[in-house]
């Protein structure tokens, strides 16, 4: 549905073939494109392939630890020293609080400047039951973020960057409400002047970018958890728009993200607390989140973007012309790819050739030209 062209031009970088000439002159000099786009494709099927790679990846599973362990390898892989932040939550379980644990895992590339900007994506994945392997929620967030860690530690960067991969996401935001929670008491989050939450950027038929909610009641309980209140609360839309120039300059103003018309509750561009990015807005920080769903659908609670698409293989019986299922009393799929059956690589391709591929890669090259660019910054900062 989304085509785009790609900016390949500011991801080169040199590689010296030494002796490679046969008429045995100087060293010859090549440039060697790495695409982290590409690679991000390849991370993506590392982590969610159905046999290849890891698979479902249930919060506090032996899968999430494994995924974890995965994070790790690759990031220390890259050059970095990476912070593993274990914490635990409580979840009833047959009606027992019961206490899981799960891990955080965080890196940090250094700026010319002291501030931070912090870019995250939950790791692990829900829906297994349903038969989930969480590719598009959140592996391709994910994908995208080792993908984007890899090219800025050997780049040059105007600010800090900070990639923080939580845990234990889709049971309660537990890893990015735990991380938020003891960066304030320890001063973490002082320089961090924007945060990016890829949550689902692939999969959905229009990829969106959404700044926090303009009514703080829509994350009062969340803030409320980390001890905060509407004081501290921040509804900037200055990330998010510095994502949406962002993407116009790398894949041009056909192909850009996309705001959302305003909806039932949800203003034009403005998003609910359903996600990693809730705890950062708590705590005073501009927020932008990527998502990939389709606004445009009269779903099954109405038009709250919880129908990701209108392809038929995900409806029962899907009607165009009132945009929602030709029978609402019996339709059961709804247009959901999020923690159905329909969240793995073979089933998305099949169903959409080519397009988890060209989103993931978009979003990898729109956020590498945001960060590694002063000027997105000092517009938003003004
Ligand atoms: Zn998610």
């Amino acid at each position: 549905m989304r085509r785009g062209i790609f900016c390949y031009s500011a991801l080169a970088i040199a590689i010296t073939l030494a002796g490679c000439n046969s008429d045995n002159s100087t060293d010859d000099e090549k440039t060697v494109e790495i695409d982290y786009g590409v690679k991000a494709m390849e991370y993506l099927t590392e982590i969610a392939d159905e046999t290849t790679g890891i698979g479902a990846r249930e919060a506090s599973s032996q899968q999430e630890i494994q995924t974890g362990n995965w994070i790790y390898d690759k990031l220390t892989g890259f050059g970095y020293d990476v912070l593993v932040q274990p914490f635990t939550y409580v979840k009833k379980v047959e009606g027992v609080d019961t206490t899981f644990i799960s891990n955080n895992y965080i890196v940090e590339k250094k700026g010319a400047q002291d501030k931070t900007i912090l870019l995250s994506a939950h790791y692990d994945s829900t829906g297994s039951d349903h038969g989930s392997l969480g590719a598009t929620d959140n592996g391709a967030g994910l994908a995208a973020a080792i993908a984007i860690a890899e090219k800025l530690q050997t780049t040059d960067l105007p600010y800090n960057v900070r990639i923080l991969l939580p845990g234990a996401e889709e049971n309660g935001l537990n890893g990015s409400l735990h991380y938020v929670k003891n960066a304030l008491a320890n001063g973490e989050l002082d320089n961090v002047i924007s945060m990016i939450n890829y949550d689902t950027v692939g999969g959905g038929d229009i990829v969106y970018v959404h700044a926090a909610h303009s009514d703080y009641n829509e994350y009062k309980s969340k803030c409320e958890s980390l001890g905060l209140d509407e004081s501290n609360y921040n509804k900037e839309t200055t990330i998010r728009d510095a994502m949406l120039q962002a993407s116009i300059d790398v894949i041009g103003e056909d192909n850009k993200y996309i705001i959302h018309p305003a909806l039932a509750g949800y203003p034009e561009g403005e998003t609910g607390s359903w996600s990693d990015h809730a705890g950062f807005a708590c705590a005073g920080i501009p927020i932008a989140y990527v998502e990939a769903t389709n606004f445009n659908i009269n779903g099954e609670y109405g038009y709250d973007g919880y129908s990701q698409t209108t392809n038929p293989q995900m409806w029962d019986c899907y009607d165009a012309e009132t945009k929602t299922a030709c029978d609402r009393d019996t339709e059961t799929k709804w247009g959901k790819i999020w923690h159905t059956e329909y969240d793995k690589l073979d089933k998305l391709e099949e169903a959409f050739p080519g397009r988890v591929s060209e989103q993931v890669k978009n979003n990898v090259n729109i956020v590498i030209e945001l960060l590694t660019n002063e000027k997105y910054f000092i517009q938003a900062q003004g």
